[in-house]
């Protein structure tokens, strides 16, 4: 899932120091999986938000709103009704629905409460390991679903650097060497071959904005007969 994390409440204070009337919209999917954005989330912040402004004797009045997927037209389409009593929108969604936000409501700022920070597995409660950046081209099948990506600091697609140690990465004794991991995977399958061959370094596909469309809809979506 996507995992996030919240902003400083300093820094969130910051950008809506100009504002008196804030809506906040949380999101049911993956931030509120991972405790950061979800409805509870978003009323812990509201209250934060006012007691601090009413302290500073500027008070404030945030609006609450959960949507199931902010990532998603239909999920957004029943705030149509509600942003307009409101100066700004607060987003507590991860970096796509905050974007999917601001385009549909363009007139309105909108202001991100969470920082995005990666694709995640959900270790145990509050506590998530990042492992796949969308890198476009997934290389699991030969690294014994390890992803150099991800867990190698250089993201080298052929074997280790001169940096690791003992099982642990150059940049950090408390990191795992993403090689040696792939190393005893493989090792562990009988399938060390696939060390020894040559992988081209990754395309950075995810270094420009991609457009998916799964092959049964390519036909639709060329007609402009998108269902
Ligand atoms: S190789 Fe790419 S797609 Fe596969 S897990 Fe790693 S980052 Fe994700
Ligand atoms: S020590 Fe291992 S994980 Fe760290 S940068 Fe080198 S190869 Fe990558």
């Amino acid at each position: 899932m996507i995992v996030a994390k919240r902003k400083p409440i300093e820094e969130i204070k910051e950008m809506v120091k100009g504002y008196q009337k804030v809506l906040n919209v949380g999101c049911g999917t993956c931030v509120s999986v991972c405790l950061v954005g979800g409805e509870k989330e978003v009323n812990i912040l509201n209250a934060e938000l006012e007691m601090a402004r009413k302290m500073e004797d500027n008070p404030i009045e945030m609006g609450a709103a959960s949507v199931e997927r902010q990532c998603d037209r239909e999920f957004l389409a029943e705030l149509d009704d509600k942003v307009g009593e409101y100066e700004a929108l607060m987003s507590m969604a991860c970096g796509v629905g905050i974007q999917f936000l601001a385009e549909r409501f363009p007139d309105k700022p909108v202001l991100p409460a969470v920082d995005t920070t990666g694709l995640a597995v959900n270790q145990d409660v509050g506590w998530y390991e990042e492992r796949c950046r969308s890198c476009g081209s997934c290389v699991l099948g030969w690294t014994g679903g390890i992803c150099p990506v991800t867990l190698c600091a250089k993201g080298l697609y052929n074997g280790p650097c001169g940096g690791t140690n003992n099982g642990s990465c150059e940049i950090d004794p408390e990191q795992p060497c993403a090689w040696f991991k792939i190393y005893e995977r493989l090792a562990g399958q009988g399938r060390l071959d696939l060390i020894k061959e040559f992988h081209p370094a990754n395309a950075w596909q995810d270094q420009v904005p991609r457009t998916l469309i799964q092959p049964g809809y390519e036909k639709a979506e060329a007609t402009g007969q998108k269902t």
